[in-house]
This record gives structure tokens, sequence and C-alpha cells, in this order.
């Protein structure tokens, strides 16, 4: 756990989130200012910057972020219809939270592309 790192402080329950998912390995909470009807963060549950500090070691849990989506995105009754998995990474991709994450956004018909 990184101390500063407001996500690290989500999983370990010293900020209040909207927990909606967590195993032993992901966390999974409501978005603060959701940008559609569906938006959850999935989170690793171990500490790491982004997308650029991931190791070879990593990537079952990259893994299974994308699978804890999946099953969201079912139990929010979005699958049907769709929904988008973003990962920001760097400054110029709007990150703002340095503890990688996947949104899942859904519940509405969505504008593409970005950027
Ligand atoms: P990004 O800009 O990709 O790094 O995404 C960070 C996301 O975290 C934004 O969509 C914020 O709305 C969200 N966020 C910031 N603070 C909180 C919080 N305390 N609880 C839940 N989501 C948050
Ligand atoms: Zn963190």
């Amino acid at each position: 756990m990184a101390d500063a790192c407001l996500f690290c402080r989500i999983i370990s329950g010293e900020i209040p989130g909207t927990i909606v998912f967590r195993d032993e390995q992901a966390t999974a909470f409501r978005d603060i200012n959701p940008a559609a009807p569906t938006h959850i963060l999935i989170v690793p549950n171990k500490h790491i910057d982004s997308v650029s500090a991931l190791e070879s070691k990593d990537e079952q849990l990259i893994g299974h972020l994308f699978s804890v989506a999946g099953q969201l995105a079912k139990s929010e009754g979005i699958d049907q219809g769709g929904y988008r998995l973003i990962t920001n990474t760097g400054a110029d991709a709007g990150q703002t939270v340095f503890h990688i994450h996947v949104h899942l956004i859904g519940g509405q018909r969505m504008k593409h592309p970005t950027g």
C-alpha cells in the first residue's frame, strides 16, 4: 500500500467508497463523479502506478481486472447494451489517480472516438 494513495485508502477502508466487488486481488467501487448511469472503477488491491509501471508478473492480475469488469457489467445489466472500459495512462490521457484502474462505463449510448 502507498500511504498517500487515494485508492489504496479506499481499498483499506480508511476513506469511504461505495464498494461493489472485492476479492483477494481486486476491489471495485463507484466513481464519485459518474460519467454515465454505471461508472465503476476496478482496481488491483496491490498498488501499481499505471500501465507504464506494469511488470510481466502482473499479467494475470490485469486479466483479472477485465474478468471482474465483465462480471460487473452483467450484474449492472449493461452487458447486452454494451459498455466501455477505459484505462487512462499518464498526464496526456488525463490520468488523475496514479493507482492503475479500469473505468467500467455504460448504461447510455456513448460517443466515439474520444480524444
Ligand atoms: P483517472 O482520471 O482515469 O485517473 O480517473 C480517476 C477517477 O477517480 C475519476 O473518474 C474520479 O471521478 C474518480 N475519483 C476521484 N476520487 C474518488 C473517490 N474518492 N471515490 C471514487 N472515485 C473517485
Ligand atoms: Zn494505491
